[in-house]
Order: structure tokens, then C-alpha cells, then sequence
């Protein structure tokens, strides 16, 4: 077992990627710690986990407010005493034309997906600093790096989730800390549920593996950058896209 005594903190792991990433952790022997904003959806999603023989705990959180991730962090580390990896992967999308994007639409998706990312980060890599050890894995997307008519925002906060990560990954590279992104495409999950029949036709055509992702696609990648045949590889994006953005 890859991970066995390890605890993988993973953020919006309560439904989607995130969950198939706790789930995929669970699997190789960690002790995965599900966060949501709804702390009883977060301890229900964990008690699923352990009710199939693996480790796991809940806890509600929302990554947007600074003082609440830390005293999530501080609950945590009482209880389970370390974090080994962090997956930073909640997120939300708020699209529209940027003639027809609202203040709050851009205020929203900057503050979920990159304020998110440095609120976590910043909590945990502390303790990771104190073990001298510690991964952390943030969930950017393809738009990030092509942008997309309609996504503006969501492009902003994705790009800038790369660029934050380049610089952790500098920032401890001394440490023992690495810090990579993984970029997916389009990946099915209730977020990718709202594109019409129509318009998921016309991405297939673009997506030379002629499918859509799955969850799994995305965690068996965040298994390897966490993993020490990863241990060499820091401040990178590796895109998980089926070939779309060949
Ligand atoms: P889902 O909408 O299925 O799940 C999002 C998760 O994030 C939920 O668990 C949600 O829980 C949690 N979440 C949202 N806001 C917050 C918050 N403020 N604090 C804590 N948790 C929060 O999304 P996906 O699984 O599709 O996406 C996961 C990540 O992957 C996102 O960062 C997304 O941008 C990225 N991605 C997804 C792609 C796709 O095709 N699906 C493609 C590329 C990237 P709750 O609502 O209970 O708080």
C-alpha cells in the first residue's frame, strides 16, 4: 500500500474529483480527511469511506474564510497529528460573457478557487514544514492555460492556481516540499453536468481520445504526483485532457 500511514487532507472531496481522490487514497492505506462547507455531507461522505474498511474523517470547512481553515487545520492535527499531503481541489464555476459577468460572478470564483488555494496551503504547509516533508497537489484546469470564452473568471483563478503553485514549489524546494497542479480537461462530474447535449457533442469532436474524462482519470494522477516515484518533479502542470489541448 502506497500511502499506508499517511493523512491526505483533500478539499471539496465531498462529491466529484475530489471524492474519487480521497477514495483512490483510501485504497492505497491513508487516512483521507473529506472537507466540504457542510460538515454533516463531510463526516456522512467519511463514514462511507470507513464502512468499506478504510481510514477517513469529516469536517466542514469552507476554504474561503482564513481563520476557519486554520481552526480545521488545528482540529485536525490534534486528532490525526500530521498531514503528509494536501489536495487542493475545491472549486466552482460562475460562467458568463464578460459583457454579462457580475462583480459578485468574478468576487465568487476568485475567492473560491484561488483564495482557496492560498488559505489551505498556507495552513498546511506549515505543519508540513515542521515534519520536513509534505506534497501539495492543486487542481487547475485546461482553461487555465487556453482560457475559454465565457470563463474569464474561471481562467483568472485557474491560471493564477499555476502560477501560485510555481512559486510554493520554489519557496520549498529546500524543504522537502513539492508542489505540482493537475490540469484536466473536461471531466464528468455534476460540474460538467450542466453542459448541454449539444455543446458536449461539439467538445467530443475535440477531444482526440473520443471521450470524456472520468474522476478516476484524474486521481491516478494525483497517486503518482504524491507518490515518491514523484519525488523529483516540482512546480509542474501535467494536463489530464484526453489530447484536447494538443
Ligand atoms: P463538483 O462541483 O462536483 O465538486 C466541488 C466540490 O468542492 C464539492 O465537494 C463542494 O462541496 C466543494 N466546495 C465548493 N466550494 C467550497 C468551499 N468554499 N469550501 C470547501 N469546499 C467547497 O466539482 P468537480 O469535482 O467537477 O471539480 C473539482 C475541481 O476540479 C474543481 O477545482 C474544478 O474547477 C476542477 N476541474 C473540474 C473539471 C471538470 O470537468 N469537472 C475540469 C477541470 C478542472 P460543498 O458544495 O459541499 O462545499
Amino acid at each position: 500500500m502506497l500511502f499506508k500511514d499517511e493523512v491526505v487532507l483533500v478539499t471539496g472531496s465531498t462529491r466529484g474529483i475530489g471524492l474519487s481522490v480521497a477514495q483512490a487514497f483510501a485504497k492505497e492505506g491513508a487516512l483521507v480527511i473529506i472537507i466540504g462547507r457542510n460538515q454533516q455531507q463531510a463526516k456522512t461522505v467519511a463514514d462511507e469511506i470507513k464502512a468499506q474498511g478504510f481510514l477517513a474523517d469529516g469536517f466542514g470547512c469552507d476554504v474561503t474564510v482564513l481563520a476557519q481553515v486554520q481552526e480545521t487545520v488545528n482540529k485536525i492535527l490534534d486528532i490525526h497529528k500530521r498531514i503528509d499531503i494536501l489536495v487542493n481541489n475545491a472549486g466552482i464555476t460562475r460562467d458568463n460573457l464578460l459583457l454579462r459577468l457580475e462583480e459578485s460572478d468574478w468576487d465568487e470564483v476568485i475567492k473560491v478557487n484561488l483564495k482557496g488555494v492560498f488559505n489551505v496551503t498556507k495552513v498546511v504547509t506549515k505543519a508540513m514544514l515542521k515534519a520536513k516533508k509534505g506534497k501539495v497537489i492543486s487542481i487547475s484546469s485546461v482553461i487555465g492555460i487556453t482560457g475559454n470564452a465565457g470563463q474569464a473568471n474561471y481562467a483568472a483563478s485557474k491560471a493564477g492556481v499555476i502560477a501560485f503553485s510555481k512559486s510554493v514549489a520554489r519557496e520549498f524546494a529546500q524543504r522537502n516540499i513539492t508542489a505540482n497542479v493537475v490540469a484536466p480537461g473536461y471531466i464528468r462530474t455534476d460540474m460538467t453536468a450542466k453542459i448541454s447535449e449539444v455543446m458536449q457533442q461539439k467538445l467530443l469532436e475535440h477531444i482526440p481520445l473520443a471521450r470524456f474524462g472520468e474522476t478516476s482519470d484524474v486521481a491516478g494522477v494525483c497517486l503518482f504526483l504524491a507518490s515518491p516515484s514523484a519525488n523529483y518533479i516540482t512546480g509542474q502542470t501535467i494536463v489530464v485532457d484526453g489530447g484536447l489541448t494538443i
